[in-house]
């Protein structure tokens, strides 16, 4: 399958950078631009698969740019509103936009958009189960197991476990956990990732279970099935 294209406009870089390293990691072809002229020219020339459009832009405003884009092609827009902004989003779904999503939001929430337009453009079926070992995680169903076990989860990890089960034995950094489940403008406590791990390997480890999460010093974790030098 060849790789879909975002094209994400957004001319606040730290945000711009945050969407375009996050969706790369995801497997897409991601292009940014950093103004209106700049977006209609991008989709224009190398049409994406789906826009992701800051209403907030220098030149030509995201709606403007919605509009026009609107006039030429059918490519899913989301539209990104200032927080709490209500006539943004009627506006924004009034010059055809698909969706919107309310700054500031999780990486995992943008992602969950994106994935929703592309089953609409191209009818896929959403029906979802995640496995690695004796993990298995039925994404439509919000339903985690290990072995025959059901493991109930909060929705923070439920998130963070969903980022380990598809990114199966690849070593997850601090920096990369923080941006994917709690997003860029987490000013929160340093140890959260560590609290959460703990509260997820109590968890899938409560019935004896072989450890799965496992600790890279000074790195972050990774999730890897590693029974020899298991001593939980
Ligand atoms: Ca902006």
């Amino acid at each position: 399958m060849s790789q879909q294209r975002i094209l994400v406009v957004e001319d606040e870089a730290e945000i711009a950078g945050y969407l375009r390293r996050g969706l790369s990691f995801e497997g897409y072809a991601v292009e940014t631009a950093a103004d209106g002229q700049a977006a209609l020219i991008a989709a224009r020339e190398r049409p994406p698969d789906v826009i992701v459009l800051d209403v907030m832009l220098p030149k030509i405003d995201g709606f403007e740019v919605a509009k026009r884009i609107r006039t030429a092609s059918d490519v899913p827009i989301i539209m990104l509103t200032a927080r709490d902004a209500v006539p943004d989003r009627v506006q924004g779904l009034e010059v055809g936009a698909d969706d919107y999503l309310v700054k500031p939001f999780a990486f995992e929430e943008l992602l969950a958009r994106v994935k929703a337009q592309l089953r609409r453009v191209h009818g896929r079926n959403t029906g979802n189960v995640l496995r690695y070992g004796p993990l298995q995680m039925d994404v439509s169903a919000h339903e985690t197991t290990i072995g025959s076990r059901r493991v109930e989860l909060t929705a923070k990890e439920y998130e963070l476990l969903e980022l380990f089960i598809r990114h199966p034995q690849q070593v997850l950094t601090r920096d990369i956990i923080y941006d994917r489940v709690w997003g860029y403008d987490f000013g929160g406590e340093s140890n959260i990732i560590e609290v959460y791990v703990r509260y997820l390997r109590q968890k899938l480890e409560s019935n004896s279970e072989s450890r799965l999460i496992h600790t890279v010093r000074g790195v972050g974790y990774i999730l890897r099935e590693d029974q020899e030098h298991e001593s939980s």
